[in-house]
């Protein structure tokens, strides 16, 4: 019976949580999976109040006694620094080893997309998640003089390029895709593009019925832009993957929609909405629940429900085709609105 931490944190969290909890509540009385939803007090209210970010026991609660997290988002301008949203969601991705950043791209419906002929994209990024620059090793020698020099390492191990490369083949293979491409920007960054480059093959010989390729970071970004139908799922870095992962949102029609999951496959797993907290438009129904949905989606697919993810994915996609839209994707429903509609859609689903 698999255990899920509710984690709606700040800002529009607390408001696009409550709707993905409504389209769970449906998927229960559907699907049956026996999800336990346990709700957690953490973000800007719990600091503000208690002091508290986040406690070891806590940590611990939620890596040994949960199966999956779905977070909302954490961020309040009332806490300078978000020193709340570093503790917890960095130690969450350091202390339960969260590797893979996966974020799928999926364009519902062409209108939405920046571009005048998207085509069909469906892209999953891998992004490797506890290594690369963001490890920050380095530092500063003669700081604040004209002299200064930053030193800002890029750390690659073996075992981490690895384990992304792994889970990449792996979700190829499960979901039926039929290329991985790794980037990285091997011609400047040569140590680094023959460790990442060596093991994607290595790890790629494992897969035979899965076709690979190897591009540069800035060809990636342009082909992107010209070409997206043509990419299944890529795997790279924590920054080039970072970059990457924004880039595909924004070609599907931006931060509402988009999902991620942060993983330990066979572990612990995270799921979220990739937008932020949005303090602009908090508390008036504004915010877009369908990141927030779709993170549902993964999350089922995750613990294995794939009838009850691909029926609330349809559900969502009902909504959009239907012009159920809050404004950012250019309609005119709220929050509640739009989950309301995809839970009641879900549950005819089922009529
Ligand atoms: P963070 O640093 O936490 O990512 P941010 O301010 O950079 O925060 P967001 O909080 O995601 O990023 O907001 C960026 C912009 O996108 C804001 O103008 C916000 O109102 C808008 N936005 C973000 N999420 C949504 C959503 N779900 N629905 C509608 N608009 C959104």
């Amino acid at each position: 019976m698999p255990r899920i931490a509710v984690i709606p944190g700040d800002g529009i969290g607390l408001e696009v949580i409550r709707e993905a909890v409504r389209v769970l509540e449906v998927v229960e009385a559907r699907f049956a999976p026996g999800c336990e939803l346990v709700h957690w007090d953490l973000g800007a209210d719990r600091y503000l109040r208690d002091g508290i970010t986040i406690t070891d026991e806590e940590f611990a609660s939620l890596a040994d006694e949960h199966d999956a997290i779905l977070l909302g988002a954490l961020g309040d301008p009332r806490v300078p620094g978000n020193q709340h949203a570093r503790d917890i969601l960095l130690g969450l991705r350091f202390k339960l080893d969260l590797y893979v950043n996966y974020r799928p791209a999926v364009l519902f419906d062409p209108e939405l997309s920046p571009l005048r002929d998207p085509g069909d994209i469906r892209l999953d990024v891998f992004r490797e998640n506890t290594e690369g620059v963001y490890v920050n090793l380095g530092g500063t020698f003669k700081a604040g003089t004209r002299s200064e020099i930053a030193i800002q390492e890029d750390l690659n191990t073996w075992a981490g390029v690895e384990r992304i490369c792994r889970a990449a083949f792996e979700h190829a293979v499960a979901r039926g895709r039929s290329r991985v491409t790794l980037v990285d920007k091997a011609n400047a960054m040569p140590a680094a593009g023959k460790l990442w480059r060596r093991v994607f093959g290595e790890v790629a010989g494992e897969f035979p019925s899965i076709e690979t390729d190897a591009m540069y970071v800035d060809a990636m970004a342009m082909d992107l832009v010209r070409r997206p139908s043509r990419y299944e799922v890529i795997v790279t870095g924590n920054l080039f993957g970072d970059i990457l992962s924004d880039l595909a949102a924004e070609l599907v029609g931006g931060l509402g929609t988009a999902a991620s999951a942060n993983l330990h496959p066979g572990r612990h797993a995270l799921f979220e909405p990739v937008h932020g907290s949005a303090p602009d438009i908090a508390g008036q129904g504004l915010a877009n629940p369908m990141g927030a949905i779709a993170s549902v989606v993964l999350m089922l697919e995750y613990l294995g429900h794939d009838d009850a993810a691909r029926a609330v994915d349809d559900a969502l996609h009902a909504a959009v085709d239907s012009g159920v839209r809050t404004a950012d994707m250019g309609g005119s429903a709220n929050t509640e609105e739009v989950g309301t509609w995809i839970a009641a859609r879900l549950s005819d689903a089922s009529a």
